[in-house]
């Protein structure tokens, strides 16, 4: 018996280019991104200072729209949409870890966490919002840290706090910027540790870091060069065995 069993790519990009421009220059951040993540992935995004790393995330997490090229999320083609839809899409489908934990001093972190679910549309229960809360605090190991400010905790406790936060929507995506970048190496570790775990456990995730080590920790790294992403053998290797994968299960 056939089994048709093709991956579906939860975001696509073709021929993406994004220029700045300004009256007497243009800078080309984007030259020609073309790139898929699939449910499962674990990217990572490197390259120097420049390159275009932070534009190519805000363009995956829909906070910038790129000047050319196409972008679909789970088959949706999202240029045409309006800012509201777009923003929508962004609270359904996905959840943000920045660098500098982006968390709300004067809130407790249980406010902080269930922010992203305020948004939604039909409004949800409290006690659905109490359960995804309390879930996803407990995935980061600091439910009991939820009538906590922020600032009572440590760099590294805080940046758990925003991966709960980050999840709390159950996002299709996890996009990451650089989120050991306040952090000493030990909690550093912790955190990276977190991802892998949380990747183990199916949550896909995309990563902008410069550190090598942490790159490493992905399963496909792209390097990223004056907008251009690189020939990356461990893409080429991913796609090989991911092409090996459908051909087994098509037999
Ligand atoms: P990275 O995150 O890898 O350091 P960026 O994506 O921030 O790189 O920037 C890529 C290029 O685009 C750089 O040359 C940068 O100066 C330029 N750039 C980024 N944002 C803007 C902007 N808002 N206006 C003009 N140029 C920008």
């Amino acid at each position: 018996m056939t089994k048709h069993i093709t991956k579906k790519a939860l975001i696509e990009l073709k021929n993406i280019q994004k220029v700045y421009s300004k009256i007497d220059m243009e800078t080309h951040a984007l030259r020609d991104i073309n790139m898929a993540i699939y449910e499962g992935d674990y990217i990572s995004i490197s390259g120097p200072s420049g390159c275009g790393k932070s534009t190519l995330l805000s363009i995956l997490g829909l906070l910038d729209t790129p000047s050319d090229g196409s972008y679909l999320i789970n088959g949706q083609q999202v240029a045409n949409l309006t800012a509201d839809d777009r923003a929508e899409i962004r609270n359904l489908h996905i959840g943000f870890i920045f660098q500098a934990f982006n968390l709300i001093d004067e809130i407790s972190v249980y406010d902080n966490v269930a922010l992203p679910l305020k948004y939604r549309e039909p409004k949800l229960s409290a006690k659905v919002v109490h359960e995804q809360v309390m879930d996803s605090l407990e995935k980061v190991e600091m439910q009991h840290r939820c009538t906590h400010k922020p600032n009572q905790l440590s760099g590294g406790q805080q940046q758990r706090i925003a991966i709960a936060r980050a999840l709390v929507g159950k996002p299709s995506i996890l996009l990451v910027d650089e989120p050991t970048g306040n952090l000493d190496s030990k909690n550093g570790d912790l955190v990276m540790a977190l991802l892998d775990d949380l990747n183990k456990e199916g949550t896909t995730i995309c990563m902008v870091t410069h550190d090598p080590r942490y790159a490493d920790h992905a399963k496909i790294k792209l390097n990223l060069l004056d907008g251009i992403i690189l020939e990356n053998l461990s893409l080429n290797n991913a796609l090989d065995s991911s092409l090996e994968n459908n051909l087994q299960e098509a037999v």
